[in-house]
């Protein structure tokens, strides 16, 4: 067990599931459990890699001499970024397209939906 492993105590991610799950599959609608289910499913292994891909930048960084304090002061920092310090980044101000000017729909593609340019994430933490 190391460090991180504080930032996300209280939250049991295979408990959480199995009881999201559970919920699901006793509503009754059959059509809206299976899709919920997928969904979980996709979500947890989601998840599951941020955790590892969080571990493993950490590892990198502490082997840098990096301690935990620098590593909480920086998150505080970032959390605090949007004005809130509620454990969470809110997404900026929408974006623009750079070819027609109107505002970019956040659909998962880097593309504009009126006039088809390509509209490429500004940074790797655009979402
Ligand atoms: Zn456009």
């Amino acid at each position: 067990m190391n460090g991180l492993d504080s930032l996300f105590s209280g939250w049991s991610m295979e408990e959480e599931f199995q009881q999201i799950q559970e919920g699901i599959r006793a509503s009754g609608d059959a059509a809206m459990a299976r899709d919920a289910l997928r969904r979980t499913e996709i979500l947890r292994a989601d998840v599951e890699k941020l955790f590892l891909l969080v571990q493993t930048l950490w590892s990198f960084l502490r082997e840098q001499g990096r301690t935990e304090e620098e590593l909480l002061r920086r998150m505080e920092e970032i959390d605090l970024a949007d004005g809130r310090l509620d454990g969470r980044v809110r997404p900026g101000a929408p974006r623009k397209c750079p070819h027609c000017g109107r505002t970019l729909i956040r659909h998962g593609r880097p593309v504009c939906l009126y006039c088809g340019a390509e509209a490429p994430p500004e940074s790797a933490f655009d979402h």
